[in-house]
């Protein structure tokens, strides 16, 4: 009963009540996690300053928290953009790129080599608002000025495309974007800023999935957008409010993956190169599909835009359909089969059966892809180790 006032000795008061202690003087070497839902104001002047974005701090964490703008910037920074966010994941990103860009009756022309999820978004769930869209084959340019509407506000395109990887030409679709009115949104999540940094060709909005090659150790789902455009500042906002906002520790372990991003993603390009080069002398593959390949229909393209790395994807058309893919995969043993992708580890996908699953006969022929087709993950060990699981699958 006579305890002084500050220093309560009630089991019940101390459990409930932090010892908060204001940072020493010395910087810690790794930033801190701040898993904090919500943060102490001085007052009621400085709540308001804060709320209305007039002085810088945190309320609340699904408005701000600052893991996830240390690694919003450092991401702005690596994409030499004027704005970016982190959110949820690359899905979020994507329809935060649509929340900000479009009305009912605007139209969205796309890409038909993306993400499988991303075109469930544009035709499943955007036709009810009122957006309609269409695909285009984004590598012949005629069709895509031909296919473009007044209504048209958005083009969006992968870099390099899942799953054969095709190559956008950004400058262009940048150039075709701009005179018709509408933005170039891109979906760089194959490239990474290492290898193309698509706001330099044009590209209003950029997106990556970070939970891929940028935190890079398979841990993760977080996204990213960012703009090329300093109006662009109520990305923030709108996140907050459609609640698309990310996590303190996801962004924590992105921001940590960034650390060692260039050196992954450098080691990683050049083993695809020589996984594709290898794989092309093969008896039993049909087709390779890299941009770093001379046979690949945009090579010339990307060796001027790429500045000599092409990406760390490879995909490879086995004879024999399903049958061969199954037995490709049974065979080695020690590549992961992960319908995902920008693990430090080597790993494939079996597009018909995982990402295209939802595709018929005509579509996933019209895209050039078969049953007999391996989507590889290139990771980022030694390229002899590379080939040697390679040439396990093939049964050498
Ligand atoms: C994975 C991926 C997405 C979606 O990202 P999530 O982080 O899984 O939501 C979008 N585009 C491409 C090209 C992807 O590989």
């Amino acid at each position: 009963m006579n305890e002084p006032q500050n220093t309560p000795s009630r089991i019940d008061d101390i459990c409930p009540r932090y010892e908060l202690e204001p940072p020493r003087s010395t910087k810690p070497a790794a930033p801190p996690i701040y898993l904090a839902s919500v943060y102490q104001c001085e007052s009621i002047e400085q709540a308001d300053a804060i709320l209305g974005g007039k002085e810088p701090g945190y309320v609340y964490q699904r408005d701000a928290q600052p893991n996830a703008d240390y690694l919003a910037e450092r991401c702005r920074k690596l994409h030499a953009a004027e704005k970016a966010t982190v959110t949820s994941s690359g899905m979020s990103a994507l329809s935060l790129a649509f929340l900000a860009t479009l009305r009912p009756g605007d139209h969205v022309l796309y890409s038909k080599f993306l993400y499988g999820k991303t075109v469930a978004l544009l035709t499943g769930q955007l036709q009810p608002w009122g957006v309609t869209s269409t695909a285009v084959d984004i590598t012949n340019l005629t069709a895509v000025r031909a296919a473009m509407t007044k209504q048209t506000k958005i083009i969006l395109a992968e870099t390099i495309a899942n799953p054969l990887l095709h190559v956008a030409d950004l400058a262009a679709l940048a150039e075709i974007a701009s005179s018709g009115g509408a933005k170039l949104l891109i979906d760089n999540t194959f490239a990474t800023p290492l290898v193309c940094r698509p706001h330099q060709f044009g590209a209003d909005l950029v997106m990556e999935s970070l939970t891929k090659m940028m935190s890079g150790h398979a841990d993760v789902i977080l996204g990213l957008l960012t703009s090329r455009h300093a109006s662009d500042d109520g990305l923030n906002r709108l996140s907050s409010t459609w609640g698309m906002t990310p996590g303190p520790f996801d962004c924590w372990l992105a921001d940590r993956g960034l650390v060692t991003m260039h050196l992954r993603v450098d080691r990683a390009c050049q083993n695809a190169q020589v996984a594709a080069e290898f794989l092309a002398t093969q008896p039993s593959i049909t087709k390779v599909s890299y941009p770093g390949l001379n046979s690949h229909a945009e090579h010339d393209l990307a060796n001027r835009q790429f500045g000599g790395r092409f990406g760390t994807m490879v995909a490879f058309d086995l004879n024999g359909g399903l049958r061969a893919a199954s037995k490709f995969i049974n065979n080695a043993s020690r590549i992961p089969f992960c319908p995902s992708l920008g693990d430090a580890t080597t790993t494939l996908s079996h597009p018909v059966s995982t990402s295209h699953r939802s595709f018929n006969t005509a579509q996933l022929t019209d895209l050039g892809i078969t049953a007999g087709t391996i989507r590889l993950s290139v990771g980022v060990e030694s390229p002899e180790f590379v080939l040697e699981i390679l040439r396990e699958g093939l049964g050498d």
